[in-house]
């Protein structure tokens, strides 16, 4: 837990935030600035500023998140067309909240390569 980071403090309920899905190691809830029909974020309960500061203890949590959204993309009906999985990680990438999220995009198409 840091306490100066938003995620942080969504993940203990101090800011609220439209939650999704909440188990012991992480947490999902709706982006605030949806840029897709479905765009949620995955993040693990662990404050972990970027990708880069992932340390191998850390997998399980990591890899975790990847079973959250699978698991939420399926109940979005997104399985079937396909959908979106983003980390971005520090400036070049456009990344704003230090504290690691898995951005689940879906519902519409999406360009490559990135712009
Ligand atoms: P990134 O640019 O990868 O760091 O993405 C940060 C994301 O967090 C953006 O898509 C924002 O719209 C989203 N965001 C920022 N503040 C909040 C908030 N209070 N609740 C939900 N999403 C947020
Ligand atoms: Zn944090």
């Amino acid at each position: 837990m840091s306490a100066d980071c938003l995620f942080c403090k969504i993940a203990n309920g101090d800011i609220p935030a439209k939650l999704v899905h909440e188990d012991d190691m992480a947490v999902a809830f709706e982006d605030i600035k949806p840029v897709a029909p479905v765009h949620i974020l995955v993040i693990p309960r662990k404050h972990i500023p970027t990708v880069d500061d992932i340390e191998p203890e850390d997998s399980q949590a990591v890899g975790h998140l990847f079973q959250v959204a699978k698991k939420i993309a399926c109940e979005r009906g997104l399985a079937e067309n396909g959908y979106r999985l983003v980390f971005n990680c520090k400036a070049d990438a456009g990344q704003l909240v230090y504290h690691i999220h898995l951005h689940l995009l879906g519902g519409r198409k999406f360009n490559w390569p990135p712009g």
